[in-house]
């Protein structure tokens, strides 16, 4: 412990940092969102630049001290938590905004930057960075680059990855590297900047990024749909897909995700029957009479049970709600299990029937509430416990569906994460989607920019 009191305050007197050893500081900061593991952290750093963290991690290389990364915290791998005495690096101080160059369309921010407040930045010119999703009002830019996020607009913009221009990253050894400045062609050799993106802080301490902006969506459309079954909301997938308008989301739910949120977000069905599925469309077309007749065919050709369109803005939020507020829904419905696996966009509707008779066939005690962007292949399989069946049983059942839904996933040729990453919840389910070689080449990888295995240890890989 006096070890432990002594490292902290050469960290504070050295180099001036903030720190906290307080046991709410300790517990808020210590976790995120993933609710399995308690947290543990020896303190919480606060630097206030670049500078700072570089001499943080300096320190740590030559005192051997393990030290996570932490940004807004709503990672649900267990990616930013701190449960084996480490030092947590809170990036929050650091959440300078530049100024926005609507020339090239970028804009400089630091990593602890809130997405939120991004956008809400580059709106005043007509512009944004298309990474959006439920979380954003706590998320920062440096744990979306660091997780390579998706959300609801991957279908048009792909995920975070695309929308990163350049990047400042701090290595385990203190040297700061500035990868590709603002350029968007350069061809010069291995784009390191890759590396970082979607690496989980186990690379190196990302502290300030060049965001490539795009156009504010103006001619923004919401549909719902209702339908009967999985096979009728794919046949409104389909039909969607094959006209050429441009769109920005593709949702599926289940009726018990509407349930939920209609329960515990107080947002009513839109429609007078409760449907088995919903399909949320979002379109931003210039063409309206194209949209307009797509409506119309949907509904002469019998694919859709019931359908509407948000009138107005206030419409739209609600309708999105209906999607956007199902995580924390069920949350707060009961204990549950949440799962993020990803396949070919084409095998979606079979991998998820095969899914759907595998939890009714085997495991009846538990109870399915399945989301995701259709667009692109990704599914949030999550299932809560009945009220009847003991905590045991269903942790049990949890964890032996899981082990059968990764089979599946690689029988279908998907991945064990589509959007959440690997962090701690995945890594031991890795290789059920990465080859050994792929597994191999990233702890070499990490040997070289972490050799002593200091940076967010225990993520990822061992
Ligand atoms: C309600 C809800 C909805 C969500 N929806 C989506 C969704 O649609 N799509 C999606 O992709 N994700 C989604 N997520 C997951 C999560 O919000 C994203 O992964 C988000 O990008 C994490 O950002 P964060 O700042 O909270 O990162 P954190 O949780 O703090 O950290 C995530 C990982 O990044 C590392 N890290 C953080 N900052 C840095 C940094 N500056 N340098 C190096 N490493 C760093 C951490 O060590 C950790 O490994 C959702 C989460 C919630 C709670």
């Amino acid at each position: 412990m006096q070890a432990e009191k002594n490292i902290l305050s050469r960290i504070q007197k050295e180099f001036s940092v903030m720190a906290s050893q307080d046991p709410k500081d300790l517990d808020f900061y210590g976790k995120d969102w993933t609710l399995d593991c308690p947290p543990n952290p020896l303190a919480i750093l606060f630097p206030k630049s670049t500078e700072e963290v570089s001499k943080i991690l300096k320190f740590c290389s030559q005192e051997n001290i393990p030290i996570v990364p932490s940004g807004g915290r709503t990672g649900l791998s267990g990616g930013a938590m701190a449960t084996q005495g480490e030092l947590v690096l809170s990036l929050e101080k650091m959440n300078k905004i530049g100024k926005v160059c609507t020339l090239s369309r970028t804009l400089i921010v630091e990593s602890g930057a809130i997405t939120e407040a991004v956008h809400q930045e580059t709106a005043k010119y007509n512009l944004t960075w298309p990474v959006d999703f439920a979380s954003k009002g706590s998320s920062q830019v440096g744990g979306n680059i660091s997780t390579n996020a998706g959300g609801v607009n991957v279908i048009r913009y792909g995920n975070t990855r695309n929308w990163v221009l350049g990047l400042e990253v701090v290595l385990m050894n203190g040297e700061v590297l500035s990868i590709n400045g603002a350029l968007e062609k350069n061809n010069s050799g291995i784009d390191l900047r890759q590396l970082f993106i979607g690496s989980e802080g186990i690379l190196g301490v990302i502290t300030k990024a060049t965001l490539k902006l795009v156009p504010l969506e103006k001619n923004k459309r919401v549909f719902l749909f209702g339908a009967n079954n999985l096979k009728q909301a794919f046949k409104i997938c389909r039909f969607t897909r094959e006209n050429n308008f441009q769109l920005n989301a593709l949702e599926l739910f289940s009726g018990n995700c509407r349930e939920a949120v209609s329960e515990k977000m107080n947002v009513q069905n839109p429609f007078s029957t409760a449907y088995s599925w919903y399909v949320l469309v979002e379109i931003d077309e210039k063409n309206e009479s194209a949209v307009d007749q797509w409506l119309v065919d949907i509904f002469e050709k019998s694919l859709a049970e019931d359908g509407l369109e948000a009138k107005s803005s206030e419409e739209i939020i609600r309708i999105w709600k209906l999607r956007e507020g199902i995580a924390e829904s069920i949350g707060m419905i009961g204990h549950y299990h949440k799962n993020d696996v990803a396949v070919p966009v084409d095998a979606l509707e079979d991998f998820l029937e095969e899914y759907n008779s595998l939890v009714t066939n085997e495991f009846a005690r538990l109870q399915p509430y399945t989301f995701g962007h259709i667009g692109d292949g990704n599914l949030h399989i999550n299932t809560l416990k009945k009220p009847d069946v003991s905590e045991q049983d269903f942790l049990e059942d949890s964890k032996e569906l899981d082990i059968k839904l990764y089979i599946l996933t690689t029988k279908y040729l998907g991945t064990v994460s589509g959007e959440h990453g690997v962090g701690l919840l995945k890594k031991k389910h890795l290789h059920y989607t990465r080859s050994k070689t792929e597994i191999q080449i990233m702890k070499e990888i990490k040997k070289i920019l972490d050799p002593k295995n200091l940076l967010n240890p225990g993520k990822v890989i061992d």
